[in-house]
């Protein structure tokens, strides 16, 4: 089954969030000169026409980047975010939002690598079409959590693992850990991203629970609530699970979280969450 299409709902507050620490993370593997490879799960298409239909139909971006792009009040660590961003919108208009792929590769340098994987019959070709003439890039078909076995360690033994699946299948939320658990035993130096929505809360702490019962240490949770947990339909949250985060991430998003949770819901319901589910 693979009727889940990113399109609707890139540009959300789920996006944001995620590709606030996405970028952050990238930033903070640049600071040393060594190449490092980003890998991506699952991929998407790259690039979403936000006046498109899908978009249209949801509206998801207008009460996510949509409330940042006229803030003049934007904290310093969410500039690289932020310019990437601008940079698919030339004209200053907010029309197109690029997906984790296309962020990843205006932040990265000449000398590090992407290995993106996308599964849907629609979407990969339009991901591989962007990155037609990106040498540093390897786009492939397939299932993004073999990757986790067949890449790692990467050749530069540096490394971002983004895992971002759609979770339109409950088994999603036990491969996601099978993954990091698989990914870890062959790279355990590398930073792991994963993102997750928080639909029943119940799903999420047993997700929680299975990552913690792998052994794996310095696992940090980053949330944003729009609502508070319900269990009525819809996404009332999201967030990133970073294991091995750089060591300014904790403290960056200590500042930004506030910062966002009141850009993006301004009716200041839900919440924000930075703890560590296992420590160093
Ligand atoms: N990471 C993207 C971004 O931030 O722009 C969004 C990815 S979207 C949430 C999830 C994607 O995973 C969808 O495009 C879906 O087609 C794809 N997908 C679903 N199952 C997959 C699998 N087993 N392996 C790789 N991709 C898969």
């Amino acid at each position: 089954m693979l009727s889940y299409r990113h399109s609707f709902h890139a540009g959300n507050h789920a996006d944001v969030l995620k590709h606030t620490v996405q970028s952050l993370i990238i930033e903070a593997l640049k600071e040393k000169e060594k190449p490092f490879l980003y890998l991506d799960t699952h991929a998407g298409a790259g690039r979403y026409q936000l006046s498109g239909e899908h978009a249209e139909r949801t509206g998801e971006y207008l009460e996510g980047i949509a409330r940042l792009w006229q803030c003049d009040d934007i904290p310093e660590t969410l500039t690289p975010y932020l310019d990437a961003v601008k940079a698919f919108n030339p004209g200053g208009q907010l029309r197109y939002y690029p997906g984790s792929p296309l962020i990843a590769r205006h932040l990265l340098r000449p000398q590090d690598k992407l290995q993106l994987t996308e599964l849907h019959p629609s979407d990969y070709p339009l991901l591989r079409g962007e990155f037609s003439k990106d040498k540093r890039a390897m786009v492939s078909r397939g299932d993004g959590y073999q990757q986790l076995k067949a890449k790692l360690p990467p050749v530069s033994r540096r490394g971002l693992i983004l895992i971002d699946p759609p979770y339109e299948i409950k088994t999603d939320y036990q491969a996601v850990v099978q993954g990091i658990s698989d990914g870890y035993k062959r790279f355990a130096t590398g930073v792991y991203a994963l993102w997750y929505p928080v639909v029943l809360r119940q799903q999420i702490k047993r997700m929680i629970h299975e990552l913690e019962e792998t052994g794996i240490r310095r696992i940090l949770q980053i949330e944003l609530a729009v609502r508070p947990d319900s269990d009525q339909r819809g996404m009332s949250a999201s967030g990133m699970i970073v294991i091995n985060p750089p060591w300014k991430l904790e403290q960056q998003m200590a500042e930004l979280l506030p910062w966002l949770h009141a850009r993006l819901v301004p009716e200041g319901i839900g919440h924000t969450r930075l703890e560590w589910i296992v420590p160093e």
